[in-house]
């Protein structure tokens, strides 16, 4: 009996008929002969508006929140009616969704109430863009004669560190939990719908994987069940040379090994969470991308050993946005060891995490990428414990760059690459801000202006012909 794992992204379930679709997708495969785990995300922006109710919340806006609970609640409730035929079904469906609803306004009353968001209670808003898709994806499994239960993430068996809002997995407690928890299921042939971003503490707190996380719950389920496969259902055809709304030319990659398409969902191939590969990876589980819009493409292969080189080593090109550079600099520090080791370690203290990095020639400045969202620690951080020590004579936060990405397995020891590429985004007259010490030849990064971002990519995508393979 083959055991399968689909997950689909916001989009594949954003509106009820997209959500009858799926559930019509789900039957196709499931069966005597096939087990299906279902791993669903929120309808489509949902997460972001439940980030930004909760900003709403501390700041007492009471008239908000009684609004967005009306939004939330018949969008939700008009999914379930337009996928739900069976009425008994349907009513179930819209009791739990009721419920819920109600509880995501208590919660949000108890932010207004104390002023505060803590990143604990934050984590406990999202939840609900997930809580309220999962009970609906699992009512129309139901509807079309399908045996199926909605669990949350905790419920399922994983489990995290408490560091809210990109909570750490927890994997040998979570691999025993979730088969005593979803084995069952299965051997009855009921079809378990999860609800993907969030899991608990060992203490029954509600944690969120990180943005994206669903495709990370889904490789989780994938690695604690031992599927045969993961198969993340999304917007586009698989992962493709870059994203097609900044390149329309781009093409789907059929094969790519895991570490490289590691490197690709890291360096912002948004179609994936960047540890979502981890789990795959690790217990050797093909994960498969494909179009919910056009099932009969086979999507991306992601698997051991397809090094598939081609002649440029060049596979594909990304842009991250919302990120921000850091300057550390001070003539003292040439020759000053361990500098670049104390501006880590104090920001490694925050949980703030370096993406690239990048020393001058002279060493007497440092570069560092971070997301954007956490520049004002970051550099609070560094100027409370480095300013002025140290040989530290300047923090300089930058937040109109980006990072553009050039990945593929092939370019390792290859020549003439890195030379190719600058020269591509020279003639376009773009200034390169930073390079990156690439560490793992997988890729060549730098930072440029945000607004130089997209012309970038498709310098570097036309160079390296990627519209051609
Ligand atoms: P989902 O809701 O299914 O999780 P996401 O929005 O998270 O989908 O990711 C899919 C989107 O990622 C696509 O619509 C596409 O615009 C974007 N994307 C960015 N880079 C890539 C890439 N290299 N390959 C495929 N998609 C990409
Ligand atoms: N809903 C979550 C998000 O928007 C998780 C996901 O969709 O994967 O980040
Ligand atoms: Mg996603």
């Amino acid at each position: 009996m083959k055991k399968i794992v689909m997950k689909f992204g916001g989009t594949s379930v954003a509106t009820g008929e997209n959500i009858r679709h799926v559930a019509n997708l789900i039957a196709d495969h499931a069966g005597e002969d096939c087990r299906v785990v279902v791993v669903v995300s929120a309808l489509d922006g949902v997460t972001d508006q439940l980030i930004q109710v909760a900003e709403e919340a501390k700041k007492r806006k009471s008239e908000y929140i009684r609004d967005f609970k009306q939004k939330i609640l018949a969008r939700h409730l008009s999914a379930a009616d337009e996928a739900i035929e069976d009425k008994q079904v349907k009513e179930e469906v819209e009791q739990v969704l009721k419920a819920r609803v109600d509880e995501l306004e208590q919660v949000l009353k108890g932010i207004g109430y104390v002023s505060e968001l803590t990143p604990k209670t934050r984590d406990t808003v999202l939840s609900f863009g997930e809580k309220l898709s999962a009970p609906i994806v699992s009512g129309v499994l139901k509807d079309i004669g399908l045996k199926s239960q909605y669990l949350t993430g905790g419920e399922a068996g994983i489990v995290t560190d408490s560091n809210y809002g990109e909570a750490g997995l927890l994997m040998n407690v979570t691999k025993y939990q979730v088969k005593k928890k979803i084995e069952p299921q299965l051997k009855e042939g009921a079809i378990p719908v999860i609800t993907g971003f969030i899991a608990t503490t060992q203490d029954g707190e509600t944690t969120t994987l990180g943005r994206g996380g669903s495709d990370y719950t889904a490789t989780i389920m994938g690695a604690a069940l031992a599927a045969d496969e993961v198969w993340i259902w999304t917007d586009v055809d698989g992962l493709m040379t870059s994203d097609p709304k900044i390149v329309p030319s781009a093409k789907t990659i059929s094969k790519l090994a895991f570490e490289e398409a590691t490197e690709l969902t890291i360096f912002g191939a948004k179609a994936m969470h960047p540890r979502a590969l981890e789990p795959a990876r690790n217990e050797n589980i093909p994960v498969r991308i494909r179009n919910v819009f056009d099932p009969k493409n086979p999507g991306t292969l992601i698997s051991k050993n397809h090094e598939v080189k081609t002649k440029d080593g060049v596979k594909a090109v990304t842009l991250v946005n919302n990120v921000a550079v850091i300057t550390v600099s001070g003539a003292g520090m040439v020759g000053a060891p361990g500098t670049a080791a104390k501006v880590f370690d104090v920001l490694g203290r925050e949980n703030i995490n370096i993406l690239m990095i990048s020393q001058s020639v002279s060493e007497s400045n440092i570069s560092l990428v971070i997301q954007r969202s956490l520049l004002e620690r970051a550099v609070s951080t560094l100027d409370i414990h480095l300013l002025g020590r140290d040989f530290i004579r300047e923090v300089e936060p930058e937040d109109d760059v980006c990072v553009v990405a050039v990945l593929g397995a092939g370019m390792k020891g290859m020549p003439g690459v890195a030379s190719r590429i600058f020269t591509a985004v020279a003639k376009e007259g773009i200034n390169v801000r930073m390079i990156a010490q690439g560490s793992s030849e997988l890729n060549v990064s730098f930072v440029v202006k945000e607004t130089d971002g997209e012309e970038t990519v498709r310098a570097i995508h036309k160079e390296f012909k990627l519209d051609k393979k």
